[in-house]
């Protein structure tokens, strides 16, 4: 029986939207403070400038690579080996993000590198669970 993406859990709630495939490009969700006009990501619970309320809001889903590392020592979390970590600007909202790199892309690593937000199975929980995680690859 095929595995479904929506029956593996997110590693996290509420960092990403996950429309059905091929529908649209998940997005990462973020947070939107309308006092300071300013998108955060990951959302925090108050807005880090003036502690006001925090609203749900996409920060984008395409971006260029402002950083990288690619990471050679025993991965956690079941990551494959190696991995790469990389900083991303997003072009919707300007915020630079941190998050992982397609492990299948690693040799295409560069910066200025165009990519996309990708979903899929990655890892696992730390019980050896799978989980779901958001991870840029190279737009095709
Ligand atoms: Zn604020």
């Amino acid at each position: 029986m095929e595995t479904k993406l929506n029956d593996i859990p997110p590693v996290a709630p509420g960092i990403f939207t996950l429309p059905p495939y091929d529908e649209a490009s998940p997005t990462l969700l973020g947070g939107y403070c309308p006092d300071c006009d300013r998108r955060y990501f990951p959302r925090p619970k108050h807005c880090p400038g003036c502690l006001g309320p925090i609203q749900e809001t996409t920060v984008g889903s395409a971006g260029t690579i402002y950083s990288y590392t690619i990471v050679r020592i025993k991965p956690p979390l079941g990551f494959p080996s190696p991995y790469s970590v990389v900083y991303v600007d997003l072009a919707e909202s300007g915020l630079r993000v941190f998050g992982l790199f397609d492990p299948e892309a690693i040799d295409q690593l560069r910066i200025g590198l165009e990519v996309n937000l990708a979903v899929e199975p990655l890892g696992h929980n730390g019980q050896g669970e799978p989980r779901l995680r958001p991870y840029f690859t190279p737009r095709k």
